[in-house]
This record gives structure tokens, sequence and C-alpha cells, in this order.
């Protein structure tokens, strides 16, 4: 099963990291999961948060042509900034943006905040945020 590093804030998620002052996600050790009290919180926190859970595949709309077209926007906006340094994360040997771009995936994840998803709910990101992307609903 492979594991979607951009998930909604849902029961069964895993909280996969936080994302710090100036827009860089740290990632967390595995093992945080969303209850269904978390879940139901009236902020929504993918904001300020990374969640993972297992990839929808044809289920989700940026699934397309077997693959994850989410990724594809992500590197096109944010390819300037990619970092140098990995960060290590706890879905590595099952991340689908990792089986589809290896470690130029990784260096991209991280400026990642949790307004993928969040925009489409008309939450406004935060300032910090590098390149706003808008992308469709799961
Ligand atoms: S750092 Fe790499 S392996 Fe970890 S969630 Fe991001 S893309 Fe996936």
């Amino acid at each position: 099963m492979a594991f979607c590093p951009c998930a909604r804030r849902e029961p069964g998620a895993s909280l996969l990291g936080v994302v710090q002052p100036g827009g860089r996600v740290k990632f967390l050790p595995s093992g945080l999961i969303v209850d269904e009290a978390t879940a139901r919180l009236d902020r929504p926190s993918e904001v300020q948060f990374r969640y993972s859970s297992a990839c929808r595949e044809g289920s989700c709309l940026h699934w397309r042509a077997r693959r994850c077209t989410a990724l594809d926007e992500v590197r096109d906006h944010l390819a300037p900034f990619a970092l140098t340094d990995i960060a290590s994360c706890s879905i590595r040997p099952q991340c689908r943006w990792h089986f589809q771009a290896g470690d130029a995936a990784c260096a991209v994840c991280p400026l990642v905040s949790g307004e993928l998803m969040a925009l489409e709910d008309g939450i406004a990101p935060p300032e910090e945020v590098l390149v706003p992307i808008s992308i469709g609903r799961r």
C-alpha cells in the first residue's frame, strides 16, 4: 500500500509533520494517528500540519494515468526552491511521491504546507507559504 504525503485530517490519518515558521515542514516520528475527536475540531489544521493516509488512487481527482498529478504540480511550482538536504520522514518506504520521483520529490515535499487541501476548503494560507498552489478536490 502506498501513502499520500499530503492527506486530509481525517480519522485514521497520521500526523506526518508540522509547518515551521517560514513554511518548511518538520517531519515527526510515526505513530501519531488522528482520532474522531481531533478530526472534528472546528478549525481545519491542514494549514499548520501535514497528514498522511493511504493513497486513494482512482478515488482521488489527482490520480490520472496511474500517477499522482499533485506531485507534478508541486514540482512545477517549487523546483526553483528545491532543497539540497533530504529530510527524514516516517513514510518514505511507502510514499506515493517517493515512488514516483525518488529524492526529487523529497527535495520539494518539505516546502509543501497543508494548504494544498485547505485552499479547496476556502482557508487562507499563512503568509509564509512560498508558492500558493491550487489543485482539485480529492
Ligand atoms: S520527504 Fe519524501 S518520502 Fe517523505 S513524505 Fe515527502 S516525498 Fe514522501
